[in-house]
């Protein structure tokens, strides 16, 4: 969404592009597991890179340029993955993680399988193997400054658009003292063995923390329809109207390109419901942080 600096939030100044292609990073590999998995060509991997000295922070990005070259000749080109971990230099923080999905897609025609370069190769890594890392990337996908942390927050995440949500999640319950706004955490994916970090997400137990999760495949919205996670804002309207109207209220998103629209339609039809006007969504662009892949 485009910005309204005015009304914008304060968010940490961070460090970007401390690593360039002319200036890479090498990493190393020390963990990678599987997340989800429903054959060989279909999987989510956890990966847990060695990045010292990146100074990276939750919400961020890693560039990965896969080894090899393309089909002219040249150097494959940078894949941003989001960081699933907390700020580097956070005490007790893990190292740089990595969710990601390997990226192929099959012709429905022929067959033909076209397999992702830059997530086949991150899904193959052992532990111990090198990978060339540029960033960190982006300003924007960040929690607030520390003096403007405390208040209410809408977490949407489709597929691996958990990643920096797990991030953030660290941040606001493990290291920010006396934490107690609301978060909501929208998880939609097709069916339940697809919520990653489902089992990490259901110990963060506090009374103040919600998890909604959207089934597309296995939940019906009352309509009778698919249960997308843009469904959540208008089955549990009660609860995320008053949450959407409060002006403190941030809503981040994260994930498939085109989630955004879904979205900004549902809360539009909350705000038209409650008498509030038929774009709402237009107006809350200030507190409205996405991004889609
Ligand atoms: C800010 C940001 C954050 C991101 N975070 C994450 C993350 O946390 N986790 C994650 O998994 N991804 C993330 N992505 C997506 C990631 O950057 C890659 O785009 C994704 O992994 C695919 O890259 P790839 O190199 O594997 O596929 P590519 O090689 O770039 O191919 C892209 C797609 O095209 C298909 N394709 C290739 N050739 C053909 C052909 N001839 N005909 C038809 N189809 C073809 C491939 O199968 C693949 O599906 C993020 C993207 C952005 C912009």
């Amino acid at each position: 969404m485009a910005d309204n600096p005015a009304k914008e939030f304060p968010r940490p100044t961070v460090e970007v592009n401390t690593y360039k292609k002319a200036n890479t990073l090498t990493a190393k590999v020390l963990e990678t597991r599987v997340l989800y998995r429903e054959d060989d060509m279909n999987d989510v991997r956890h990966i847990v890179l060695d990045a010292k000295p990146m100074n990276y922070f939750d919400g961020q990005s890693v560039g990965v340029i896969p080894p090899g070259l393309n089909e002219k000749e040249k150097p494959h080109a940078v894949r941003l993955y989001s960081i699933a971990s907390l700020e580097a230099n956070k005490e007790g923080s893990e190292n740089l993680v990595l969710c990601v999905k390997r990226d192929n897609t099959v012709d429905p025609q022929t067959g033909t399988v076209y397999k992702g370069v830059a997530s086949n190769y991150l899904c193959d890594l052992k532990v111990g193997d090198e990978v060339t890392l540029t960033g960190p990337a982006g300003r924007k996908f960040l929690l607030p400054l520390p003096e403007e942390i405390h208040r209410p927050y809408i977490f949407v995440a489709t597929g691996t658009g958990i990643a920096p949500f797990r991030g953030f999640m660290q941040r606001l319950f493990r290291h920010t003292p006396n934490f107690a706004s609301p978060v909501h955490l929208l998880f939609g994916v097709k069916k339940e063995a697809e919520l990653l970090y489902d089992e990490e997400f259901r110990e963060y137990n506090a009374p103040h923390f919600f998890y909604h999760k959207a089934l597309s495949r296995e939940m019906k919205n009352s309509a009778g329809g698919r249960y997308y996670v843009s469904d959540i804002f208008t089955e549990k309207a009660d609860i995320f109207w008053p949450l959407i109207r409060d002006e403190r209220t941030i809503l981040y998103m994260c994930g498939l390109k085109g989630m955004e629209e879904g979205i900004g339609r549902a809360i539009n039809e909350l705000a038209k419901a409650n008498g509030a006007g038929e774009d709402f969504y237009a107006s809350m662009e200030h507190r409205v942080i996405d991004e889609v892949y």
